[in-house]
């Protein structure tokens, strides 16, 4: 069993590798371990601890109080180049707070409002499990009927079943860009076009999507948008998500968390509520400053590399895991459990087996590759493309291929962990 692919070809992979550079830009603690998670927690930038040190002694410590007037802000500067460097969105139209669900809850829930005669909302039955909920919970509390498209688990969802279930009962489609579980990806202007012709909405869930592949909400006609950036954007865990919303709808929308910091002239205090017109109407609250502070540093690194040489190194990552993966794992049992071809996922690619969850126990504890587990018997790999190496994912495969051959995890627990 050997692949064409030698690890020396590997090695020139990454002698080619126009991104080489960024992976001493990150803390590699232990050269030896292989990360293959970037898309569930991304690495940590090295200037971010220096960076929180500053906000931490500077700002809080010296500056107390005071430091507000820099900060109260940040979200939203943040939110801007975020717009520009990664979302292909305007100035005003993106800004970072809460998390990735209580913004899905927040847009979902404006969205509705403002298409009170419809009755219908549409997930996909695969989408991660808290936009699952959330929608689940507004359209109970709404009296609405939510309709889960049975999309294919490997494959993603398949456009002809959505069109068909856009009929002029839709208000809202709430769609992950790129499938937690499968890596499959949309076309997010098809999408769009075809929920306009049914006059829905479509709020998209960019968490597996922002930092890996190219997004152009302007561009396609988005309106609304949520997600992460612990993942590929590396802000570190539970850092401040994003939310977007296109600028022509933003004085219609209102969100149904009335916080202060949506609140025209905040500080006068009104006893009304009278929101902004703009992007920050969606802000609730406060926002948890160190976190945010961690997630400047962390955009620094994908504007200079720019997404469309992430995505294109994302590709050539993922040509590499599916060769191998073919010829190496395909004869031990693996199959891929995602879309063929690396163009129609994003950055990651998920693989079936039985044993899945043991092999990835066994795979962390004793062969130093961290991937992760997904239920019920997938194995996912992602290669974030700013620190991992194409020689680390030859060397993955290669262990992940002596692991399950040697059969050393059947010793191994079949229980899940609290955290898989
Ligand atoms: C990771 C992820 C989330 C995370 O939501 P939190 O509110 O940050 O816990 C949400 N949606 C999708 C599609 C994700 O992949």
């Amino acid at each position: 069993m050997t692949s064409g692919i030698t690890r020396a070809a590997a090695e020139e992979l990454d002698a080619a590798d126009a991104l080489a550079g960024f992976r001493e830009r990150f803390v590699v603690d232990d050269p030896e371990l292989i990360y293959l998670d970037g898309n569930s927690l991304g690495r940590l930038p090295a200037a971010t601890p220096d960076r929180l040190r500053e906000v931490i002694e500077d700002g809080w410590g010296a500056g107390l109080v005071r430091s507000w007037q820099g900060w109260i802000d940040w979200g939203a500067r943040l939110g801007d180049r975020l717009a520009a460097h990664v979302l292909g969105a305007r100035p005003g139209e993106v800004v970072l707070s809460d998390s990735t669900s209580v913004n899905l809850y927040k847009l979902a829930g404006a969205a509705l409002d403002a298409a009170p005669g419809r009755g219908t909302v549409l997930i996909d039955a695969e989408d991660f499990p808290t936009n699952r909920y959330v929608l689940q919970g507004l359209a109970g509390q709404r009296g609405l009927r939510l309709r889960r498209l049975a999309s294919d688990p490997d494959g993603g969802l398949d456009l002809d079943l959505l069109r068909s279930a856009l009929d002029g009962d839709v208000a809202l489609v709430v769609l992950s860009l790129v499938s937690y579980r499968s890596g499959a990806l949309l076309d997010m202007a098809e999408v769009n076009e075809l929920a306009r012709a049914a006059g829905a909405r479509v709020l998209w869930d960019l968490s597996h999507a922002a930092g890996a592949v190219p997004v152009d909400l302007t561009a396609t006609g988005a309106e609304l948008a949520v997600g992460c950036t612990y993942k590929y954007l590396n802000g570190g865990p539970g850092s401040p998500a994003f939310l977007y919303v296109r600028r022509e709808l933003q004085a219609g929308l209102r969100q149904p968390v009335w916080g202060w910091f949506g609140q025209r002239e905040q500080f006068r205090m009104g006893p009304d509520y009278d929101p902004v017109p703009g992007i920050e109407r969606f802000l609730v609250s406060t926002p948890p400053l160190l976190s945010l502070a961690a997630v400047d540093p962390a955009l620094t690194l994908v504007e200079e590399a720019g997404v469309a040489r992430i995505r294109a190194k994302g590709l050539q990552l993922g040509r590499l895991a599916d060769e191998l993966a073919d010829a190496w794992l395909r004869p031990l049992g693996f199959r891929r459990a995602s879309p063929r071809e690396p163009q129609r996922r994003g950055c990651h690619v998920s693989m079936y087996h039985p044993d899945a969850w043991r092999i990835c126990q066994t795979l962390a504890a004793d062969a130093k590759v961290v991937c992760d587990y997904r239920v019920p018997d997938r194995l996912r790999i992602g290669p974030s493309p700013l620190y991992t190496r194409f020689t680390e994912v030859w060397d993955a495969l290669d262990r992940i291929r002596a692991v399950t051959a040697d059969r050393t995890y059947t010793s191994r627990s079949a229980d899940l962990a609290r955290v898989t």
